[in-house]
C-alpha cells in the first residue's frame, strides 16, 4: 500500500508499487470509471456541452488575464462584507496566518471540510504542532486522515480503499467490529463528526468559487459537512487560491453547470452554499468572525508565461484523472504530490518551482490527449506535459537511452534508402523475438510495455515493397488495372523519381 511513508523516490517506483496493491487498483478502476461514465452521459444529456465548455474556458481566460483587478474587487467586497482578508504569498505566510489566529482565538479545536489548498500547506500538521486538533469532515477525507494518508484524488481522497479496508479504519475507531455496510459506516462516521462539529473553535474550509462582485464565497458539496463547519463554529476561516475568482454571479452559472457533470455526473450537487460575510444581526447562525486567507504559493508564477498561464484556470473537478488511462492504472499517490493525474503531473512542478526534483512526473502520461478532452474548461495538459518534457531534456536531464533512441530515429527517417534498408533489417531482426504475430521481448527496453502488451510484428512485406512488385507486374503484362488508376501510378511514379532526384535519395 503507498501512503506518505513509502521509500519510493522516482514515478516509476511508486507506479510499481501501486500496480503491485491489487486492492488499489480494482477500486481506483471501478469509481474512475463509474465517474468517467456519469460524466460522458452528463455531457450528452446536456446537449450543448461543447458550447458551455468554451463559455467556462472563456470566463477563466478573461478572469485570469484580469487577476489582479478581480482579486482586489473580491477582497473590497468581502472586507465591507465584515470578513478579515488576507494575503499570503508562500506556504509558510499561508500557515503563519492561520495560526496566528488559532491562538488569537485560544482554539483547541478545527472542524475542515473541502480543501486541497490545506493539503498543500500541510496544515494539518502545523495545527497539531501548536496543540489544535484538527477533524477532517468530508467522508473521505476523514477516511484517510485515519489512515495517515494524503488524498489520491481530488474530488475522491479515498478513492483507493475500498470498503473493507474502511470497516477496518472506522471499527479501530469506534472500538468495535463494523460491518463493511455503507449505511452503517456512514452512520457511524455521522454520529462521531457531529460531536466535533459541536466542540469546535474554528470552522476550516477551502472555495470553489469567490465571486468578485459582491465578495462573497461558494461551496459545492454532496455531504452537507460543509454546511455544519460554516455555520457552527464561532470563528470561520476559508483558505482558497489565489485563482478561484470569478467575475460574478451570472458567472457561477456557467461554472455551476460545468463542474459537477465534470465531476461526479450529477447535474447539481447536493449542496451548494453562497456565503457573503459573518453572521449578521439578525441572522439565526453563522460565524461571529470570518477570515479569508488568499494563497499564492506559487500560482503568480505561471501568469504571463504562455505555457503555464492556463494551469490556472483549472475548477478542480478531477475529470482529468478519471479519464487518464495512466491515473486509472497506478491511482494518485504514485504522483509523489498535493493534486495527482495529469493536472497533477504539470501542477506540482509548477507550484513548487522546483522543476528538477518533479520532472519524472511529466512522464507519468501516454500522451493520449483524454485529459484535455474531458476537462469542462479546455486546459491543454497534453501539450503542457510535452513542454514539460522538453524543457527536461534541453536543461539535459533526459535520459541517455532515449536521446541516441531519437538520434536514431531522427537518421531513419531522414532518408528514403536509410528508411527502406531499416525496415529490411527489422523485418529480418524481428524474427528472433516475434511469436503468434506479435512481438513479445520482456527483457530490454521493452520489458515495461511487453508485460502488458503484444506488439504487431511488421508485415513480412511493407506495403511499399508490395505495391513496388504490383507495379513490376503490371508493367510485364502479368496484372491488368484500370487505365485511370494505371495513368495516376504513373504519374505518381514520375513525381517520386523527381523528389528523390531533387533531395539526393534513391
Ligand atoms: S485540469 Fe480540467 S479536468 Fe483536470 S481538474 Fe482541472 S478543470 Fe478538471
Amino acid at each position: 500500500m503507498i501512503d506518505r511513508g513509502t521509500t519510493a523516490s522516482t514515478v516509476k517506483e511508486r507506479a510499481q508499487l501501486a500496480l503491485n496493491d491489487d486492492f488499489l487498483r480494482k477500486a481506483v478502476k471501478f469509481t474512475t470509471e463509474r465517474l468517467r461514465n456519469g460524466k460522458e452521459a452528463a455531457a450528452e444529456q446536456h446537449g450543448n456541452w461543447e458550447e458551455w465548455r468554451e463559455r467556462g474556458k472563456q470566463i477563466r481566460l478573461h478572469t485570469i488575464a484580469y487577476l489582479d483587478y478581480y482579486l482586489n474587487l473580491f477582497a473590497d467586497n468581502a472586507r465591507a462584507n465584515g470578513v478579515h482578508v488576507h494575503f499570503a504569498e508562500t506556504a509558510d505566510e499561508a500557515v503563519k496566518i492561520t495560526l496566528a489566529i488559532a491562538e488569537h482565538r485560544g482554539a483547541r479545536s478545527v472542524v475542515k471540510s473541502k480543501s486541497m489548498v490545506t493539503e498543500e500547506l500541510h496544515l494539518n500538521r502545523a495545527l497539531e504542532s501548536i496543540g489544535v486538533e484538527a477533524v477532517e469532515t468530508d467522508l473521505g477525507e476523514y477516511i484517510i486522515q485515519l489512515a495517515g494518508e494524503t488524498p489520491s484524488h481530488i474530488i475522491i481522497p479515498a478513492i483507493h480503499k475500498n470498503r473493507y479496508q474502511i470497516a477496518d479504519l472506522l471499527s479501530a475507531e469506534a472500538g468495535e467490529i463494523l460491518p463493511p455496510d455503507t449505511a452503517i459506516l456512514a452512520g457511524f462516521v455521522r454520529r462521531k463528526l457531529r460531536e466535533k462539529f459541536l466542540e469546535a473553535d474554528i470552522g476550516m474550509t477551502g472555495c470553489n468559487f469567490a465571486i468578485a462582485e459582491t465578495g462573497s464565497m461558494v461551496l459545492f458539496e454532496n455531504e452537507g459537512n460543509a454546511r455544519m463547519v460554516t455555520t457552527v463554529p464561532k470563528t470561520q476561516i476559508t483558505l482558497m487560491g489565489m485563482e478561484r475568482i470569478i467575475p460574478s454571479w451570472a458567472d457561477l452559472e456557467v461554472m455551476a453547470t460545468l463542474l459537477p457533470r465534470s465531476a461526479t455526473g450529477q447535474k447539481m450537487t447536493v449542496y451548494m452554499s453562497g456565503i457573503t460575510g459573518p453572521k449578521r444581526k439578525h441572522d439565526a447562525d453563522g460565524p461571529e468572525e470570518m477570515h479569508i486567507i488568499i494563497v499564492d504559493n506559487g500560482r503568480s508564477l505561471q501568469l504571463g508565461d504562455p505555457e503555464f498561464q492556463e494551469l490556472l484556470n483549472c475548477i478542480r473537478c478531477g475529470a482529468c484523472l478519471n479519464a487518464c488511462p495512466v491515473y486509472r492504472h497506478i491511482g494518485g499517490h504514485a504522483y509523489g504530490g498535493t493534486y495527482s493525474g495529469p493536472i497533477g503531473a504539470v501542477l506540482t512542478p509548477a507550484l513548487n518551482g522546483n522543476v528538477a526534483e518533479w520532472d519524472d512526473i511529466a512522464n507519468a502520461s501516454s500522451l493520449c490527449g483524454a485529459c484535455y478532452e474531458a476537462c469542462p474548461v479546455k486546459i491543454p495538459l497534453h501539450e503542457m506535459l510535452v513542454y514539460l518534457r522538453r524543457r527536461k531534456v534541453e536543461a539535459g536531464r533526459g535520459s541517455k537511452a532515449e536521446s541516441l533512441g531519437m538520434k536514431g530515429f531522427a537518421a531513419v527517417m531522414g532518408g528514403a534508402r536509410r528508411y527502406r534498408t531499416a525496415l529490411k533489417l527489422a523485418q529480418l531482426g524481428q524474427k528472433l523475438v516475434v511469436r503468434d504475430g506479435g512481438i513479445r521481448m520482456k527483457v530490454g527496453p521493452l520489458k515495461g510495455w511487453s508485460s502488458y502488451r503484444v506488439t504487431p510484428a511488421l508485415a513480412d512485406r511493407s506495403f511499399r515493397q508490395r505495391w513496388d512488385t504490383l507495379e513490376q507486374e503490371i508493367r510485364s503484362g502479368l496484372s491488368e488495372i484500370d487505365p485511370t488508376v494505371q495513368k495516376r501510378m504513373e504519374q505518381k511514379r514520375q513525381e517520386r523519381g523527381q523528389e528523390q532526384g531533387g533531395h539526393g535519395h534513391a
